[in-house]
């Protein structure tokens, strides 16, 4: 299908979602994930009007910006290895993996200017996910304070793959939950108003608890 199709259908759900939570579709932002699609399709999503691309590796961005340029906003996805930030960090706009202090440091000295980065949260705890236990984040953001290029704008969580729309739905709102607590603490460098969660089997939940990044690859530009 059409890039532009399938991101019809994604605006109608998105639509749906925020009336029966009683937010503005306006709200959302659609970061186009284009790590299993080749550049052509990635052109395709912005001739279509989105305008954030993400990627999971340093390899598929830098290849995606030999041609596309500034065009996009790029979001960085996947796990980052602190020695890989020097290959990224004058490309992207956000960063949603933040999830060690040894990161933070790299991103710190590394980038000219402050990045906006969501700390990555598991928040249901399986082993397989990446990012930090819930109870860590509050003092892992406050410790941030000396690494002023590190601009906290929210959080990210990936959700299990799963139908169990109830414990999806709870991994959502522990997170929003979170994302509320810390903006509270009105930490100069942590404004944490934002919170990236929802992918292709989810965004609906994820969006009716409060997401305003979604991240979508598959049901929006393929996966092959
Ligand atoms: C691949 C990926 C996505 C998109 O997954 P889909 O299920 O294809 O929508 C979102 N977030 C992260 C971190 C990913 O690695």
């Amino acid at each position: 299908m059409k890039v532009e199709e399938n991101l019809k259908i994604i605006q109608d759900n998105i639509y749906e979602a925020c009336s029966s939570a009683g937010r503005k579709p306006e709200e959302i932002n659609i970061v186009a994930v284009t790590k299993y699609v080749s550049t052509k399709r990635a052109e395709e999503a912005l001739q279509a009007g989105l305008i954030h691309l993400g990627e999971n590796r340093d390899s598929g961005l830098l290849s995606k910006w030999d041609e596309l340029k500034d065009k996009p906003q790029w979001h960085f996805i996947g796990t980052l290895q602190s020695k890989k930030v020097k290959n990224i960090i004058d490309k992207v706009s956000y960063i949603h993996s933040l999830d060690r202090l040894s990161l933070a440091k790299e991103i710190h000295k590394r980038a000219d200017k402050p990045v906006s980065c969501f700390v990555q949260v598991n928040v249901s705890g399986e082993d397989s996910k990446h990012g930090m236990s819930p109870q860590d984040v509050e003092g892992f953001i406050k410790n941030l304070k000396d690494y002023s290029n590190v601009k906290v704008i929210g959080l990210m969580t990936m959700a299990p793959y799963t139908d169990d729309e109830g414990f999806l739905r709870k991994c959502f709102r522990t997170l929003r939950e979170l994302q509320e607590k810390i903006h509270s603490l009105e930490l100069s460098n942590a404004p944490c108003t934002e919170l990236s969660m929802g992918m292709s089997n989810d965004y609906s939940i994820a969006i009716e608890e409060g997401a305003t990044f979604i991240r979508i690859g598959s049901a929006l530009v393929g996966n092959d």
